[in-house]
């Protein structure tokens, strides 16, 4: 779902979801986009599947193409909205202060306007950008508020600071007020802010937040305005929520009550957000332990990572030449932070540590046991191989992904072969298929397997056809696959048109089994609002394929060599299927979703060789490693397709099952 709203847009929007809607407000620049991207997808992973993630930029002018990246990042998320609204009409910038703060944008003070420009909704929780979700973010809207208007996190860092620089803090601060609730240990990030905005708007005027910050400089900006406006009002969140990352429990935070030191301990072991707050640490500037753990992994599945990795290769060469220029010690002190001094353990031999981690990114990928998405090859000759097919200075994530054994599975399951419409060029074959039902018992041991070799748990599982629906023990499949697999997004995928005449017994197992009903779009004669109502009523999750709701009116065609005369190696790396549309098929899976299916081809056309070398029988797989390892390299029939020359937009057609629709 995706809109981009000028104007006063932002008071006409509504919860995407009902319910059940989580609404998340977050700003940016064309700078901070692809950090933002990064969060978005951290949300997206470690989000609950019974919540709607409503998801809201404001901005006061993003590129297109930076607005057109991040609707990427939900894509293919059924329970994620995003929509942007430009706030620009609303934003006198000429008074807010930002002179003390060089890398402050005009960005950071748009959260206070979020009481006045959501009157339709009740709550809702703001995000910094530079922060990563490592727990589903709806905990944080289920805490009891009592009667504050907002609820957020101590900033402990501003404590230490006021408990160990009194002085300077008074001097620099100039708002005795704001000294005195950091005393009391009350003053609060606003890097996380949930707003109860129903009480808000009855407690306090409208634009009351925009005028105050406009009324003076402010040290801490936004922070100080929301810290003085709610004074009092405010309900103190864990610090698991927001935590920062610092090393804040040393000598210098001898003086915390110990119960922040427990709960920063707790935090620091098992944080939900982690904030990287200070200029210097921002994971696109240095490697410290906690970008590593938990943005990098993330950054790395996103499209965003080759520009932020580009940042930090930039910021290293920078920190080289200051370095040469300058010695070292001036180098510590201009970039580590005051708890980071040199009498700290080694902090010189950590950013060399860092740098050479920075310069050689692609080959730590291999050492660095932090990175999730190392080249994990069993040998060292493995390894060297996928080096060699991605050609090391590539730097292209896609290629990586696909020579890089996925964490948890994620498959689909054709249900029938054969369709009740015959689209041109269809990817599965299906209109040269008579008629080919998956058998339910050899299928239902298929995901016992499965089911016990992945313990129960899959990123997404598609049952999709040729027409799935056509298969009469439909409800068996989805329950079995269910039962077996507790935890991950199952999608039923269907071109619909049979759902009308389904039965309740099929949208109940949708629904209690949590299955989605996902429907592709085609220029046919067809009543899909009527289905997605249909689904409404049986309370079962509806959502158009890809999260798209256009018409499918093209088509992607990959387009088969009978000659055999493809380097399977290049057809693979150059494959958006590869790694990625594993397919299940007669107890074996198939690193794409092609590959299974070319013995349809193969039966009406002849040619393509298969062999028991395409894909891994799950029986005798052993164990889950040799599964995904095994999905991660080409195999025989990649020889079949020339991946690069794939047709991307053909116009979507009505199929005579002639040979040219499918080869070169
Ligand atoms: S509806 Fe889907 S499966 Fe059926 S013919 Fe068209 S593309 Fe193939
Ligand atoms: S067989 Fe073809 S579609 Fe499948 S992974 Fe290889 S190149 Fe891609």
């Amino acid at each position: 779902m995706a809109e981009n709203c000028q104007g006063n847009a932002g008071v006409r929007l509504k919860p995407a979801f009902f319910p059940n809607n989580l609404p998340v407000v977050f700003s940016a620049d064309d700078f901070y986009a692809p950090v933002l991207g990064v969060l978005i997808k951290s949300i997206c992973e470690t989000r609950s599947f019974d919540m709607g993630y409503d998801l809201i930029i404001l901005h006061g002018g993003l590129a297109p193409n930076r607005i057109a990246a991040l609707l990427q990042v939900v894509q293919g998320y059924d329970n994620v909205s995003l929509r942007f609204v430009n706030v620009s009409m609303y934003v006198q910038e000429q008074n807010l202060y930002k002179a003390n703060r060089s890398d402050l944008s005009k960005e950071a003070y748009y959260r206070l306007l979020i009481p006045d420009l959501f009157p339709r909704y009740e709550k809702m929780l703001y995000l910094d950008c530079d922060m990563i979700a490592v727990e589903d973010i709806s905990a944080i809207f289920d805490v009891d508020m009592g009667d504050c208007c907002i609820a957020a996190v101590r900033d402990s860092y501003s404590f230490r600071s006021v408990l160990t620089e009194k002085d300077k803090i008074q001097k620099n601060a100039g708002s005795q007020e704001i000294l005195q609730a950091t005393l009391a240990h009350r003053y609060f990030n606003s890097g996380l802010v949930l707003f109860d905005l129903r009480r808000i708007r009855r407690e306090i005027d409208f634009g009351l937040l925009w005028k105050t910050a406009m009324a003076k400089p402010w040290p801490y900006h936004d922070q100080d305005v929301l810290n003085h406006v709610f004074a009092g009002c405010v309900h103190f969140l864990h610090c698991r929520w927001n935590f920062c990352d610092v090393i804040l429990l040393d000598k210098k935070s001898a003086d915390f009550p110990q119960e922040i030191k427990d709960e920063l301990s707790e935090a620091a072991a098992s944080p939900g957000i982690v904030h990287y707050l200070f200029p210097c640490r921002k994971p696109w500037q240095n490697a410290t332990k906690y970008s590593i753990a938990y943005f990098w992994p993330v950054a790395v599945r996103s499209s965003f990572y080759d520009e932020l990795l580009g940042r930090q290769l930039k910021f290293a060469e920078e920190i080289i030449i200051v370095k040469t220029r300058k010695g070292a010690d001036e180098t510590l002190s201009q970039f580590t932070h005051e708890e980071d001094t040199k009498d700290n353990v080694n902090q010189l031999t950590a950013y060399e540590i860092s740098l050479s981690q920075q310069r050689l990114i692609l080959q730590s990928m291999l050492q660095n046991k932090e990175l999730e998405y190392r080249l994990r090859g069993k040998t060292e000759e493995d390894a060297r191989r996928r080096l060699a097919l991605l050609g090391l200075t590539d730097g292209n994530v896609d290629k990586i992904r696909r020579v890089t054994p996925k964490r948890i599975l994620s498959f689909e399951i054709s249900i029938c072969g054969h369709c009740n419409m015959k689209c041109r060029g269809c990817a599965h074959f299906a209109p040269l298929v008579k008629e080919d039902y998956a058998d339910f018992p050899e299928t239902d041991r298929a995901f016992t397997r499965l089911g016990q070799l992945f313990n129960g748990e899959a990123e997404s599982i598609h049952l999709l056809g040729g027409e799935p629906l056509l298969h009469p023990q439909i409800n068996d499949f989805m329950k079995s696959v269910r039962r077996h697999f507790p935890v991950g997004r199952i999608e039923l995928v269907t071109n619909g048109l049979m759902l009308p005449n389904m039965e309740d017994s099929f949208w109940n197992t949708c629904r209690e089994n949590k299955i989605q009903v996902s429907v592709t779009k085609y220029p046919v004669e067809f009543d899909y609002i009527a289905v997605q109502a249909l689904a409404a009523y049986h309370g079962v999750v509806f959502g158009y394929y890809n999260n798209s709701d256009l018409t499918e009116v093209t088509f992607n065609r990959l387009p088969l060599d009978l000659s055999g005369a493809q380097d399977p190696d290049n057809s693979f790396l150059n494959c958006y299927l590869a790694n990625t549309c594993i397919t299940l098929k007669n107890g074996r899976l198939f690193p794409c979703s092609i590959a299974p299916n070319m013995a349809y081809f193969a039966e009406r056309f002849g040619g393509l060789d298969a062999s028991r070398e395409d894909s891994i029988d799950i029986f005798h797989a052993r164990d889950k490693e040799e599964i995904l390892e095994f999905l991660s390299l080409p195999f025989p029939l990649c020889r079949y397709c020339d991946s690069v020359k794939r047709i991307p937009f053909e116009q979507w057609g009505t199929s005579k099952c002639e040979i040219e629709e499918w080869t070169l």
